[in-house]
């Protein structure tokens, strides 16, 4: 499985204590090393800031070098969408999601698989870390 990971509203700037962003990161980077790109602002057009970005946050240092040497840059100009690989099965955590490409997503049947991460749910990076494992059961139990 594919994981598509937003910065803004993700890793920072959420009401999701640091910890549990940190475990959310550290479940993703252990379980999808290989298949973790980054989908935010901050890398498209073939520039990637995401490390700049990271380290403008309360995340570890030592944790932001790592992420940013494992995840890999998408691209997309206008929509999002554009960087996602619509041939594999994904995950995509992110707080916003446009119309736009609310109906690219629904036209691939895929609108299940963006799970909204809500900024000012404190809640919200240990949702994410419970989907995920479930997520890790279930393909552990079919394959
Ligand atoms: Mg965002």
């Amino acid at each position: 499985m594919n994981i598509y990971l937003d910065i803004d509203g993700v890793l920072r700037g959420t009401a999701s204590p640091v910890e549990d962003v940190v475990d959310l990161l550290e479940f993703i980077l252990t379980n999808y090393p290989d298949s973790t790109f980054w989908l935010t602002t901050h890398c498209r057009q073939g520039y990637n800031h995401t490390r700049a970005a990271l380290l403008d946050s309360d995340l570890p240092k030592e944790l932001v070098e790592r992420a940013s040497s494992m995840i890999q840059p998408s691209d997309f100009s206008v929509l999002k969408t554009e960087g996602i690989d619509f041939t594999k099965p994904f995950l995509w955590l992110d707080d916003n999601l446009f119309e736009s490409e609310q109906k690219v997503l629904e036209s691939h049947g895929c609108l299940i698989n963006h799970f909204y991460m809500n900024p000012r749910d404190p809640e919200m990076a240990k949702r994410a870390l419970a989907l995920l494992k479930s997520l890790k059961e279930e393909n552990a139990n079919i394959y």
